[in-house]
């Protein structure tokens, strides 16, 4: 095997701006990240969707409406 042809693989750490860290194969050593798993707006979306739907209840029983859905 000659050197030059195959660049250096690592277990690059990576750091997220939420906070979170984790470790996954790459050509860096160290990686910074604006979103993960944990802080991806998939996730965060999806939580601020539950508490639109809890106001929606609270109207519905507030004006009398029964609903269950
Ligand atoms: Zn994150």
């Amino acid at each position: 095997m000659r050197e030059g042809i195959h660049p250096n693989y690592y277990q690059a750490k990576v750091t997220c701006n939420c906070g979170n860290e984790f470790v996954t194969g790459s050509t860096k050593e160290d990686i910074h990240v604006e979103v993960c798993s944990k802080c991806h707006p998939f996730y965060t979306g999806q939580q601020k969707a539950a508490a639109a739907r809890g106001a929606i209840d609270k109207f519905n029983r507030k004006y009398g409406f029964t609903q269950n859905n």
